[in-house]
């Protein structure tokens, strides 16, 4: 049985009373949630306490990740954080890969292959983004683009590395755009990335990695998209800045 996971990356949104509050209204509504679902809550850095505090001292059910780590170990890397630190606070979760950070932050697959061995070293889950850009799907690149992205940061770990690996597979045409991947689009790309794994590794660990989906992911179409046999569960981008789109999207399983 694969887990079922709904994460929400808040990237830089929300100040510390803001983050404070999404915090509360989330944590005091999560017993109406199914207990086979691992919801995690993924604030900038700078609140990362602020939640492992929350979910320590009211002892609930709630993951925390990082939205970024760095790829070096430690030293003179001003204003980066590394896994070790990350590790000294908790943290369960840390998304890496994500297409703002390959866009902006010019993250390539070489740092990404530091980051994903730190966080595994220290034992923190990453959650490692893939995903074509419009053109590459329109030039009917999209699998080729996955496939490379997926091989070149992830291929090189052991059959237990990568089995403490979350995938999120997010079209960068549909995140934040409003455009949602089609139920059949996504099914079509979570199903050729867990042959990739299959291929690579075997069907076993195939069948263990949690595939999420994110990209325009709301409480209107998230019950649609997470009963694709290979869908695990989705990255939520906009709609986890609200405590109740963010809980009925995890309640649509
Ligand atoms: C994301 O940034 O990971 C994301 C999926 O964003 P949105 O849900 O806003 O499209």
């Amino acid at each position: 049985m694969r887990q079922k996971i709904v994460a929400g990356n808040w990237k830089m949104n929300k100040t510390f009373e803001e983050a404070d509050q999404l915090l509360y209204d989330i944590t005091k509504r999560l017993e109406n949630l199914p207990s086979d679902v691992e919801l995690i809550v993924c604030p900038p850095s700078v609140y990362l306490e602020l939640a492992t505090d929350i979910v320590e001292e009211d002892e609930v059910d709630l993951k925390v990740g990082a939205q970024n780590v760095s790829q070096f170990e430690a030293g003179a890397y001003t204003g980066e954080i590394s896994a070790a630190m990350l590790s000294s606070m908790n943290m369960d979760y840390c998304i890496i890969g994500h297409s703002e950070r390959r866009k902006y932050f010019g993250e390539t697959h070489e740092a990404l292959i530091g980051k994903v061995n730190h966080l595994l070293e220290y034992g923190i889950q990453p959650i490692f983004c893939c995903g074509e850009v419009l053109e590459e799907r329109e030039a009917g690149n999209h699998f080729d683009v996955v496939k490379a992205q997926i091989s070149d940061s992830l291929f090189h770990l052991s059959y237990q590395e990568i089995s403490n690996v979350v995938i999120a597979y997010e079209p960068v045409w549909a995140i934040g755009t409003g455009k949602t991947a089609s139920s059949e689009q996504a099914q079509e790309m979570h199903a050729f990335i867990r042959n990739l794994l299959k291929e690579k590794y075997d069907e076993d660990l195939a069948e263990v990695i949690s595939i999420l989906y994110g990209g325009s992911c709301n409480p209107k179409n998230a019950a649609e998209l997470f009963a694709n046999p290979d869908v695990d569960g989705g990255l939520i981008g906009g709609a986890a800045l609200n405590a109740d789109d963010f809980l009925k999207i995890a309640q649509s399983f």
